[in-house]
């Protein structure tokens, strides 16, 4: 599915828009502070991270390395539940759709697909999906394709930002994340990356890309 996914969008001159999911299209963080407290847990903003923040209400004691990860199992197994769009993803990307190809590359197991697709669907935001495990850097190359088309990449990870950045050079970069709390304690994005503080932000920065390219 993902092999006709890919040849469908390379056959495609229109440009190209390449979005993550979690605290992107869909906040991430702030549904999972409220599966933690369900859990008797919480995440502390005390710095960038996951690990060591999660905490128990009960003892203060913090989560280990393989509970944050039976959290997350669980959370992403029951997002349907938690997660809920970010402000205005669905009117922006609707805009952009009518100019450019839309397509979500998410890092989460693939075994979290179908429910991923259907709490999607359900708000009724239906541009194609690809969940994977591996770097998103080759996998936005491969959509891209050889011809170089216009192309933006958006997410909030800095690892998948510079992923990106190494295998599509040619491809913008937009760095984005609907939490405001957890977005003033991340480091810089870091070179040839820019930042978005919400969708109408990034809507100025994609649609000012394309047409400075038509331009040349
Ligand atoms: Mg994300």
């Amino acid at each position: 599915m993902i092999d006709d996914l890919v040849h469908e969008l390379r056959a495609s001159t229109r440009p190209l828009v390449i979005c993550d999911i979690d605290e992107v299209v869909l906040e991430f963080l702030d549904p999972f502070q409220d599966f933690l407290a369900s859990m008797q847990y919480r995440l502390h903003a005390d710095s960038f991270h996951l690990k060591g923040n999660v905490r128990s209400v009960v003892d203060g004691s913090a989560a280990s390395h393989e509970a944050i990860h039976e959290f997350e199992e669980t959370f992403f197994a029951t997002q349907d539940r938690w997660q809920r769009p970010a402000r205005n993803a669905k009117s922006v990307l609707d805009a952009l759709h009518e100019m450019a190809d839309i397509v979500f590359l998410t890092a989460m197991p693939p075994r979290h697909h179908a429910v991923r697709r259907t709490l999607l669907d359900n708000l009724d935001i239906r541009f194609p999906m690809i969940s994977t495990d591996e770097a998103k850097g080759p996998i936005a190359a491969g959509l891209i394709g050889a011809a170089g088309r216009p192309s933006v990449f958006i997410d909030d990870l800095h690892t998948n930002l510079h992923s990106v950045r190494s295998h599509a050079p040619d491809c913008m970069l937009i760095n984005m994340m609907a939490s405001d709390v957890f977005r003033a304690l991340a480091p810089p994005p870091g070179e040839g990356v820019n930042l978005a503080l919400d969708w109408n932000h990034a809507d100025n920065l994609i649609r000012a890309h394309f047409a400075s390219l038509r331009a040349l």
